[in-house]
């Protein structure tokens, strides 16, 4: 099945429109009539080729929403009609340790990526900025009825990229939590962990969204561009989730943690980080990172967020607006996740 997509032919070339080959439904396959694709940060360091080459054309896109419209003769917990959700992942062993815990996403032979990765058949996966995708079955997500599909959508990665830490580090109520940066993974992290309950704190560059934070659920705004809030806040958190897609200065950030505290990295950035040690010693601090989620995970993620009204900000665009997109996330221009409406796609 050839279908409309958006791709980027080459590192650091602007995408354009182009058509990809979806394979034939297999028993254990869903179609998926995309509605709409988020653009992750992820997608423009991919395409950018800050993570090293990739196997050019590449279909970015790793938030996907839509509704099933054929399914495998053995698949029995997706139907026609039904909305729902790719996220980042699909395919892994299924056999490991990590499999089997549930932790797919560390599968020990690798998962498998929705975009520029070796599918089962020797394929490269392409991802959710087109019209289609066809994804085993076990690798897709119900989306609740309750939650507006477009707003939905970023779920699929910034909600369970920070999900996951929140709740692998206990983010709750006597918690304080700092997010660092306010971007499409940042918002999603204020609002889940204000809706687990703990205290929580934006770290943003500049007081430029401090109004928007409070709204999202922060209980507390400081700007990073002030060395006073490293020391007024020094010793203080319990957990911090670093959410920046470039370089920043971690030790400073470590010694913001109180007595055993742990910052997580989730961003990505090209760069190497490094920390002077003596950040850790001190206060018995853990620095530490962690990659989206897994199914089970994501799943239970997607029904908290329905429970509690939790959907991302966003910024619905025309395909054609994605180069554009992409120059506003790199400025941290983004209010607070751009999402492609796939019917633009033709
Ligand atoms: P985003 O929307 O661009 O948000 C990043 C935020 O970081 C910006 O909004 C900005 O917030 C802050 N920032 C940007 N440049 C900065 C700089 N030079 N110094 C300090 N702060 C800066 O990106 P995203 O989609 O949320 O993704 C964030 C990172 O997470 C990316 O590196 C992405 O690849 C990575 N990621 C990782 C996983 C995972 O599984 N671990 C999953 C998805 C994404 P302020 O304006 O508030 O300062
Ligand atoms: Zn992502």
């Amino acid at each position: 099945m050839r279908v409309n997509a958006y791709a980027a032919p080459a590192a650091g070339q602007p995408l354009a429109p182009t058509t990809i080959e979806r394979r034939e439904v297999g028993a254990n396959d869903v179609l998926i009539d995309i509605e709409y694709a988020g653009i992750c940060h992820s997608d423009i360091h991919t395409v950018n080729g800050d993570w090293g080459p990739q196997p050019f054309p590449v279909v970015p896109g790793h938030e996907i929403v839509g509704t099933v419209t054929e399914v495998g003769a053995d698949v029995s917990r997706h139907r026609v009609g039904d909305r729902v959700g790719v996220g980042c992942m699909v395919g892994s062993c299924g056999e490991c340790d990590s499999c089997r815990a549930g932790d797919e996403q560390y599968c020990r032979q690798g998962m498998i990526g929705t975009y520029a990765a070796t599918d089962r058949d020797g394929t490269t996966t392409q991802g959710g900025y087109s019209t289609h995708v066809v994804v085993d079955a076990d690798y897709v997500l119900s989306v609740p009825e309750t939650l507006d599909p477009a707003a939905a959508t970023p779920l699929l990665c910034a909600g369970i990229t920070t999900y996951s830490p929140l709740k692998h580090w206990q983010a709750g109520p006597g918690k304080k939590v700092a997010v660092v940066g306010l971007g499409g993974l940042g918002h999603m992290a204020v609002k889940i962990a204000h809706a687990m309950g703990a205290e929580v704190t934006v770290l943003s560059q500049s007081l430029k969204k401090q109004e928007d934070g409070l709204r999202l659920g922060a209980d507390h705004y400081f700007a990073t561009s002030d060395p006073d809030t490293f020391e007024a806040l020094a010793d203080s958190f319990d957990l911090i989730i670093n959410t920046v897609s470039a370089k920043i200065d971690v030790s400073a950030y470590l010694g913001l943690l109180a007595v055993n505290g742990a910052m997580v990295n989730v961003g990505a950035p090209a760069e190497p980080l490094s920390l002077n040690v003596f950040s850790l010693l001190s206060n018995r601090r853990t620095f530490a990172g962690s990659m989206i989620g897994g199914i089970a995970e994501t799943q239970e993620m997607l029904d908290f967020c329905a429970e509690h009204g939790i959907v991302s900000e966003v910024e619905v665009i025309r395909a054609d607006q994605v180069n554009e997109a992409y120059e506003r996330v790199l400025a941290s221009d983004v209010r607070y996740r751009f999402v492609i409406d796939s019917s633009t796609l033709g």
